[in-house]
């Protein structure tokens, strides 16, 4: 069975420019099942051009509501069902998920009901399972484990890193953080940790060019990991291969592939993947491994 991951939007932050990347979404294909992680702007297309037939979207997973990571979460449901969903759909997301789902569906109404009655679809309320979970064993079925773990994001305390592991392949999300050491033992062994990062050289240009100054940047360095973090943590879990993704900055024409992989390379010394939107990250067979 073939596990992928392909790293959808690989850009931190809401905003996004001209010809640049967008905000953070992944598919994780792994056990014969469709799974997404984050929703962030662009995530529709994204999978589409990643080959994802959207009718048999399966499961979603939200690792906080910032809209970096949540903004596409109901226009990505909603096409589905208008490209033919005709069955559950699971979305597991932290505690306010089912308040954005229903929220939504509120926005959406009008559109929602004269579909139902003109086009004779299901009702798209019926469609969506939503499952809020908090720290620990998330989901198990089919051979498939999800634990989640409480990262330091603040002032956003529910923000959790994902782990899935299945017949011995095992992903790791880290989801937005500042350098959290107990993220090493929760991905310990995994063959891909996923790990957010932040160049600092880019930092004060991107706060330049944001326009809110200070207070972005106390933000950034409260709640985000440099690259060189990201190399430890990776480093400390023993990993097959880290990712670095949610890149910030992830649009600035004077940083390149070489920066990040300059900075993480103070640390890590494995195998390493610098996300940019649609790459695909390949996992050995696992029959054969
Ligand atoms: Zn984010
Ligand atoms: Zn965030």
């Amino acid at each position: 069975m073939r596990t992928r991951l392909v790293l959808i939007g690989s850009k931190g932050g809401p905003a996004i420019r001209p010809g640049g990347p967008s905000p953070t979404s992944s598919l994780l294909e792994i056990g014969g099942r469709t799974i997404v992680v984050d929703c962030g702007l662009g995530v529709t297309r994204g999978l589409t051009d990643a080959g994802v037939n959207l009718k048999v979207l399966d499961v979603v997973f939200i690792t906080h509501l910032h809209s970096d990571h949540v903004l596409e979460l109901g226009p990505l449901i909603h096409t589905a069902w208008t490209a033919g969903l005709a069955t559950t759909v699971r979305i597991f997301g932290p505690p306010g998920t089912r308040d954005y789902w229903h929220g939504f569906l509120q926005a959406m109404k009008f559109d929602i009901d004269i579909r139902i009655v003109d086009e004779g679809r299901p009702d798209l309320r019926d469609l969506v399972d939503i499952i809020e979970f908090g720290e620990g064993a998330v989901w198990t079925e089919g051979g498939l484990t999800v634990s989640a773990l409480r990262v330091d994001h603040p002032p956003v305390t529910d923000c959790f890193a994902l782990r899935f592991d299945h017949a011995g392949a095992s992903v790791v999300f880290s989801a937005d953080t500042a350098y959290f050491p107990p993220l090493a033992d929760f991905a310990a062994g995994a063959d891909i940790l996923v790990h957010e990062a932040m160049l600092a050289e880019g930092v004060d240009r991107l706060v330049a060019r944001t326009g809110n100054g200070a207070r972005l940047k106390e933000h950034l360095l409260a709640s985000h990991s440099f690259a060189e973090e990201a190399g430890q943590i990776a480093a400390a879990a023993g990993v097959g291969r880290l990712v670095l993704h949610h890149l910030i900055p992830a649009d600035d024409p004077s940083i390149g592939e070489a920066d990040w992989t300059a900075a993480t390379r103070k640390s890590w010394a494995g195998a390493l993947t610098i996300a940019s939107d649609g790459l695909v990250v390949e996992l050995a067979d696992e029959s054969s491994a």
